[in-house]
């Protein structure tokens, strides 16, 4: 089923979720700068779902949502006017994909820890989020 976008429309929301994934990634990664936590990697595609950052000794892997594309239950994003079935099924496969990954890293003994975008908003809530990831380095390692 096509989106109905003018294909400059759809470049320009590509170009925009694209931005914002990385500006996630880099509040997260300055985090763990911040934290003074070693031996971690972005991007690593080796692995199922290409987790947004890994910690390869302790087998832990973060992955940053954006609550929009992920279909984060908290926010409960309204879905664009335009066209709301095509938005629906995107997030349907993102969430499916994220589901899958997960299992298949937990089948290969990794930890998975899934840090979402509302998360990071403000101290309190980012306070917490070093806060899990330092309990599951102790878990894991
Ligand atoms: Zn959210």
């Amino acid at each position: 089923m096509p989106d109905n976008l003018k294909p400059e429309d759809r470049i320009k929301t590509m170009r925009a979720v694209k931005a914002k994934n990385t500006g996630l990634e880099r509040t997260v990664a300055s985090m763990l700068a911040g934290m003074g936590l070693p031996g971690w990697r972005k991007h690593v595609r080796t692995l199922p779902g290409n987790p947004d950052i890994v910690f390869e000794n302790h087998r832990l892997a973060l992955f940053v949502d954006g609550c929009f594309w992920h279909g984060c239950t908290v926010c409960n994003r309204p879905l664009p006017k335009t066209n709301p079935e095509y938005w629906t099924r995107k997030i349907e496969n993102n969430v499916r994909r994220a589901a899958k990954a997960k299992e298949e890293l937990e089948q290969a003994g990794w930890v998975v820890l899934r840090i979402w975008e509302h998360e990071l908003k403000d101290s309190a809530s980012k306070s917490a989020v070093r806060f899990r990831i330092r309990q599951a380095l102790k878990e894991v390692s």
